[in-house]
């Protein structure tokens, strides 16, 4: 597991392309995918499902079976709604099979749908393309910011009005993570909440000529070359490549963004969340 961390935004991450996904985001209590439900993932009382494939989902029976086993409450669990029946089913299998019941809390979410986590917390479901229907996600935060139109006023001036109790000040989401679970690139042009939150978790599956552009888009994934390109559509202070192919270690998917790409700034924000073999 690795420890990310980007001022008040920490992640406990695996991501391995084809083989298991999970990132756990301890301060808001939440998870993306179960992976195959690391100890810590236990204890987390609601997960957030990107899609079924099996090294983003296959921890699931296991995770709601030892919170049972702990007497834990049952977890909210949240999945694109497609699969929301199927999923249902298995989980209703696996009670069978273990011999006792768990209570199961299975929500579907369409794109743009909202669930909120507390008050000035929520979570966003986002567009993403993959071969199977796949959710992208957003932690969303209010923050209370003065209105544009005040804004070059003298500090004194809006102590006045604020004590006045006039309305200088609005509610703003602002997105301060975003993951976009498998997906080909097209996920970055439908999501604004994807290109401007502070941390953005992005699907790298391919890197190199060997799998190029076309094979990472016929199966649903992001080559390189294609987050290069479209380095201007980033307006995070932060960019976590991840999912990479288990072909690449971290010394090669290096040696690779050294050869390709000479930005400094960019390589700057970029984060590389790959695990060594
Ligand atoms: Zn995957
Ligand atoms: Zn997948």
């Amino acid at each position: 597991m690795i420890e990310f961390r980007h001022k008040d935004i920490q992640v406990d991450a695996i991501g391995r392309g084809g083989i298991e996904t999970c990132y756990i985001l301890p301060q808001f209590q939440l998870a993306f995918d179960t992976g195959r439900a690391p100890d810590n993932l236990i204890d987390i009382p609601r997960i957030f499902l990107t899609h079924g494939h099996l090294d983003h989902a296959a921890g699931l029976p296991y995770y709601i079976s030892q919170r049972s086993l702990k007497h834990l409450p049952p977890p909210d669990i949240y999945c694109p709604a497609e699969i929301t029946e199927p999923l249902g089913e298995i989980l209703r299998l696996w009670q069978k099979i273990e011999g006792f019941s768990y209570e199961i809390k299975l929500n579907g979410l369409n794109v743009g749908d909202t669930v909120e986590i507390r008050k000035d917390l929520s979570v966003k479901a986002l567009q993403s393309h993959h071969r199977v229907p796949c959710r992208g996600y957003a932690v969303m935060r209010k923050t209370r910011k003065l209105k544009d139109e005040f804004l070059h006023l003298p500090g004194r001036e809006i102590k006045l009005m604020k004590d006045r109790g006039d309305k200088i000040f609005e509610d703003r989401d602002h997105p301060v993570f975003a993951f976009s679970g498998d997906t080909t690139i097209e996920f970055l042009r439908d999501n604004e909440a994807a290109r401007n939150a502070t941390v953005l978790f992005i699907e790298c599956t391919y890197i190199d000529d060997k799998r190029p552009v076309a094979r990472a888009r016929e199966w649903g994934h992001i080559h390189l070359d294609e987050i290069l390109e479209n380095r201007h559509l980033f307006h995070n202070e932060k960019i976590v490549l991840t999912h990479f192919s288990k072909r690449y270690n971290r010394r090669y998917v290096m040696q690779v963004l050294g050869k390709k790409l000479n930005d400094e700034a960019f390589l700057e924000r970029l984060y590389v969340l790959a695990h060594d073999h």
